[in-house]
């Protein structure tokens, strides 16, 4: 489990607050970065992801539970709001639920330039072993194993999506390994 202050909607009103405070501030600067407004394209990019975020969590939640009703004002307090709404969904839709916040949680750090705390604790899904490199380039994690690599030796990278449905799968097993 995460804590508390290291979740996606702690991480999701750090971004929040964030732009806030960086605030794009007139109509000419557009979201080519320049030197000059280096500030600005950075919080329309923040400023994207967060609503991108939102609007994704907020459209499963609405797809699985079509009386969801309107979702919360503030942005951190919509992972809430969707875990709520589809508690009587099936066990698909709320399996979705929870890999769309865990990996929304991985963007967030990295996007908040933490991509060691949250992607190291993440085992490699191929080998299992620890050592995943965030590639920002690839928009992947790099497995830095030099046995696991592919047919052609390339070495192993995983989506933030496999990393995060390998976490929600993996606690599953254990809860139910737990029970039986
Ligand atoms: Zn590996």
């Amino acid at each position: 489990m995460n804590q508390p202050e290291d979740s996606a909607a702690a991480r999701l009103r750090q971004l929040n607050q964030y732009f806030l405070q960086h605030p794009v501030t007139g109509p000419s600067e557009g979201r080519t970065p320049t030197r000059a407004t280096a500030a600005a394209p950075l919080s329309l990019a923040t400023l994207d992801h967060v609503q991108a975020s939102i609007a994704e969590v907020v459209e499963h939640a609405r797809a699985a539970n079509p009386d969801a009703g309107p979702a919360p004002s503030r942005a951190d307090a919509i992972y809430d709001w969707a875990r709520q709404h589809t508690e009587h969904a099936d066990e698909t839709a709320q399996q979705r639920a929870a890999v769309i916040e865990y990996r929304q949680y991985l963007e967030h750090a990295i996007r908040a330039g933490d991509w060691r705390k949250a992607i190291r604790p993440q085992r490699c899904p191929e080998c299992r072993t620890f050592g995943l490199m965030w590639q920002a380039s690839m928009q992947r994690a790099l497995c830095t194993n030099t046995e696991c690599v592919d047919r052609d030796g390339m070495s192993t990278t995983v989506t933030l999506a496999r990393l995060a449905h390998e976490h929600v799968t993996t606690r599953k097993n254990l809860r139910q390994a737990r029970t039986t």
